[in-house]
């Protein structure tokens, strides 16, 4: 099925493709991005556009007091049609505060806390790129460059060292 488009959307589209990538039924958004909520400069008119609300004003028509758009998918950057609906202050409160355990933040942070001994080792003499080690790894590249040159983890890498 498809869903008619917001002529911002449809816009933004033709402008600039790469502001937005299709995941499902989602459309996430890829430019800017404070507080967690799409927003777009229009440099012609000098002002910036909160897109969530701009997509529903330009569909539904404007956004009634005490309330805010939100995508239901669970997705800040989702500017889907399908997936915005209303909320309410105190009902965004409680999404603010449930989204620091939400799975899209997980899923953005796989980063574990400590690697094993094990882990740490192969790292040091793993020859692919720190993004490829740091993927596999369940690490960042932060933390491969710094065990590839001892100055994290020295307890294991030390030891090695030191042979
Ligand atoms: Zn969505």
């Amino acid at each position: 099925m498809r869903v008619t488009q917001a002529p911002i959307i449809q816009y933004l589209m033709e402008k600039n493709p790469h502001l937005f990538v299709r995941d499902g039924n989602c459309l996430l958004w890829q430019g800017s991005f404070p507080d967690n909520r799409p927003q777009y400069w229009d440099s012609d008119l000098k002002r910036n556009f909160r897109l969530h609300k701009l997509v529903w004003q330009q569909i539904h028509g404007s956004v009634p007091a005490g309330h805010f758009v939100h995508p239901k998918c669970g997705d800040p950057r989702c500017l889907s049609i399908a997936h915005l609906h209303l909320i309410t202050t105190r009902e965004r409160n409680i999404n603010a505060h449930r989204n620091r355990r939400t799975p899209w933040k997980l899923k953005i942070s796989k980063t574990r806390a400590v690697l094993p001994a094990d882990v740490v080792r192969s790292i040091m003499h793993d020859d692919r790129s720190t993004s490829e080690i740091a993927l596999e790894k369940g690490t960042n590249r932060d933390t491969v460059r710094k065990i590839k040159n001892g100055t994290a983890y020295r307890h294991i890498t030390n030891f090695f060292v030191n042979l």
